[in-house]
């Protein structure tokens, strides 16, 4: 049995634009939790929020540890946990819904009605609770999955992310063979989702971007045509790809302003729209156009309906990989100049990981 520390490193948020790592307690894990010791923690676009001090729900500055996509090796488990016991590698999703709300009874915990109340049991790891820009983190067991062997942490890293646009097409009515698919955005969320819709047998997965670079790695992982939005408008272009109907689905993980209505005109009549992008202000978009051509719009959030279970599923058949995605290794120390990098996109990152 491995020995846990009284104290830890880990990053603390101190104030908007202010984190340092710094120690802490090691946290102790609930009777239905496990403690985890953190090989790896992803960045994304909603750290920086949380950085900047633009999230609802953070704990109090001068404690709050962020991190909300993060893998490891269970250290310790709660008394009624026997789903894990100490030496699983693990991967998570974010969200632990209360369990008791109208939303989590159906299945819907990332619409849990008592996000961000802890004393009803709701947990959003490094959002509304302390998450792994640490050497350990705590954890629900409902948000824990077993990472295969043959599975790297960088691997485990992106299976939550992978989640994403899984959920998305979950929400959507899944079941995608044989559809032409449209893609907006090759962040994580998107490239995750390039490969997710070719491993259900979608027809054509078409990747639109403006960086060459992501666009590149969106072919290597398996996109069919890749268009650069930022050379050319690109509503001809799949247009024409499409036969003039348009895209059978379109998955928006960009966040674009202008790509809602990108979407209207190169969706098909009758097709979908799924949206799981977060955007930096109101959309205008022509919803008229949308209601016309019958399509049914979907929006998601996050890794939801156990889709983190399919990404690990898909991951270790081979049909998912992660490691690629991981362009940048930063220590927990300094975790200040990752996040520069991921906002400058300095180097053109894809994703960047802090290891404690
Ligand atoms: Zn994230
Ligand atoms: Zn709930």
């Amino acid at each position: 049995m491995e020995l846990i520390p009284d104290r830890m490193r880990a990053a603390v948020l101190f104030g908007p634009g202010d984190i340092r790592v710094t120690e802490k307690p090691v946290p102790v894990p609930g009777p239905e939790e496990v403690l985890v010791r953190v090989a790896m923690c992803g960045t994304c676009g909603t750290d920086l929020k949380i950085y900047d001090g633009h999230f609802p729900l953070t704990p109090p500055f001068g404690s709050f540890t962020p991190g909300h996509e993060w893998t490891g090796t269970v250290t310790a488990a709660g008394s009624a946990v026997d789903e894990f016991a100490p030496g699983d590698r693990v991967c998570i999703e974010a969200h632990s819904g209360c369990g008791r709300c109208d939303n989590c009874i159906t299945g819907r915990y990332t619409a849990c009605l008592n996000y961000g109340n802890q004393a009803k049991g709701h947990r959003a790891t490094g959002m509304t609770t302390d998450g792994g820009f640490a050497e350990y983190a705590v954890h629900h067991v409902r948000a824990l999955y077993r990472l295969p062997e043959e599975l790297s942490f960088e691997e485990g890293v992106l299976l939550t992310t992978a989640g994403t646009g899984l959920y998305g097409i979950d929400v959507a009515g899944g079941y995608v063979a044989g559809l032409d698919v449209v893609v907006f955005g090759p962040g994580p969320v998107g490239l995750t989702t390039v490969q997710v819709l070719k491993a259900l047998g979608a027809g054509r997965v078409i990747l639109v971007g403006t960086r060459p670079s992501r666009l590149e790695l969106g072919k290597r992982l398996g996109a069919d045509h890749v268009i650069n939005a930022s050379l050319a408008d690109p509503v001809p272009a799949i247009l024409e790809l499409t036969g003039g109907d348009g895209a059978d689905m379109t998955i928006e993980c960009s966040g674009g302003l202008g790509v809602p209505q990108q979407c209207a005109e190169i969706t098909k009549r009758g097709g979908k729209i799924v949206v799981v992008a977060f955007y930096p202000d109101k959309v205008t978009f022509d919803l008229s156009a949308v209601v016309r051509k019958d399509i049914s719009m979907y929006t998601s959030r996050g890794e939801g309906g156990n889709n983190v279970k399919r990404a690990v599923a898909l991951a270790a058949a081979g049909k998912l990989r992660g490691s690629e995605m991981v362009t940048h290794h930063f220590p927990l120390e300094e975790i200040a100049e990752a996040f520069r990098v991921v906002r400058e996109r300095d180097g053109d990152p894809v994703k960047v990981v802090l290891v404690p």
